[in-house]
């Protein structure tokens, strides 16, 4: 099997793809008569909007442009895979983000075409019938299926405080069954991930991030809601090839997680400038200043948002002018402060000689330095916190 040009300093990747792309085709399609050049053609796109897709998937999974034909044919066979999406305690803003917007994305049509196997939200069956069909797909794909789960796990009182169907099966039962069997396991939102608002001082039901319920490595995908592209490139990223990406420190995969918000933003001239919003509507709001004086909190924070924003990539928080809550990181209602007025010296007051980030900005503002000298001081401080690893 051949796709595309190959770029010769990736050959021997390329030539993994393609053979995990012919194994995957080897399997038996789950929906008969379907085909994703059907989904999306149905839904009113182009060939080569699909391809204009495929292409800027490839960009953000990092690998080379000569890859997106690859990364088209593995959307192709995505429906060999089998999913099973549980949902724990939640609010299902993760599933209505990526499923139910206005206009259907391609990436809520790679959702339409993949065999979501079991979804609550999603599926007709209701009452005994869905519980038959949790058990069904998971003893039916035993070791083939993809987890997905959305929602802490209340573990209080036994667990109880989270019980699903006629039986009362608690979640974190369900959770763990679910998990043994399952191929690849991903954590879909900051509930899941890390237990999420609901865990929030003092997490009256003891919840938690799915990977305290399994001896399994889990993928976490956080964000409130994540990012339909870190959700989808997610799965592509386990098509292609077939293991576990390089995790940083909170199992979030580097690809979409391993550099902050303000690596990439587009007020970050404004902030190294000195240039700051001080309240809501000013002029400095007016002429686009930096928002962390006003709650942003993009330096403590790894996610893509600055990169890939949202709604097609047409907007994102900071853009519109509210700066980041910080929701891709683990206990952020607790930790990232209230919103809309910044950490102050709370967390990182020793990162700048003895100055936290906000002193370090107010120094700014000041113009006590030079901008150009405290810029690179203000990132190279904010720099100096909490790597991620390998
Ligand atoms: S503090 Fe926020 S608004 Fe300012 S540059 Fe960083 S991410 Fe952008
Ligand atoms: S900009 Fe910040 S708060 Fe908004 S989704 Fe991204 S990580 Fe979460």
């Amino acid at each position: 099997m051949s796709i595309g040009k190959k770029d010769t300093s990736y050959d021997a990747l390329y030539t993994a793809f393609e053979e995990r792309i012919e194994q995957l085709s080897q399997l038996p399609r789950i929906k008969e008569n379907s085909s994703i050049e059907n989904t999306i053609e149905e839904n009113g796109f182009e060939r080569r909007d699909f391809m204009k897709w495929a292409g800027m998937m490839t960009a953000l999974l990092s690998l080379p442009s000569t890859f997106t034909p690859l990364v088209a044919e593995a959307v192709k066979v995505a429906d060999r895979l089998p999913i099973v999406w549980l949902h724990m305690a939640e609010c299902t803003g993760c599933s209505e983000s990526l499923l139910r917007s206005a206009e259907p994305t391609i990436d809520s049509l790679i959702f339409d075409y993949i065999s979501l196997e079991y979804h609550e939200t999603l599926m007709a069956a209701a009452g005994w019938q869905a519980e038959q069909n949790l058990e069904g797909a998971i003893e039916k794909y035993k070791g083939r299926y993809i987890l997905m789960v959305e929602g802490g796990i209340p573990m209080g009182n036994a667990g109880s405080f989270l019980t699903i169907g006629g039986p009362g099966k608690k979640g974190k039962d369900i959770a763990k069954e679910a998990s043994e069997s399952a191929a690849a396991i991903f954590a879909i939102g900051t509930c899941s991930s890390f237990g999420g608002v609901q865990a929030a001082v003092p997490n009256p039901t003891g919840a938690v991030g799915l990977s305290e319920v399994t001896h399994k490595t889990v993928i976490n995908v956080p964000g409130c809601p994540p990012s339909e592209k870190n959700i989808v490139g997610t799965l592509l990223h386990y098509l292609l090839y077939g293991t576990l990406p390089a995790l940083d420190a909170y199992n979030r995969p580097k690809w979409a997680y391993r550099l902050r918000i303000h690596d990439l933003c587009e007020r970050r001239g404004h902030f190294d400038a000195g240039e700051f919003v001080e309240q809501f509507g000013d002029e400095g709001a007016k002429d686009g200043y930096c928002l962390y004086k006003v709650g942003c909190k993009g330096p403590y924070t790894f996610n893509n948002c600055s990169k890939n924003k949202f709604n097609q990539g047409t907007s994102w928080p900071v853009q519109v002018g509210f700066g980041c809550m910080g929701c891709s990181e683990p206990d952020f209602w607790d930790t990232m402060g209230i919103v809309g007025e910044p950490l102050k010296d709370r967390l990182y007051q020793t990162t700048f000689g003895g100055l936290g980030s906000d002193a370090t900005a107010d120094k700014i503002g000041l113009g006590l330095l030079t901008a150009t000298a405290v810029g690179v001081a203000a990132h190279a401080a904010i720099s100096a916190i909490k790597p991620p690893k390998e």
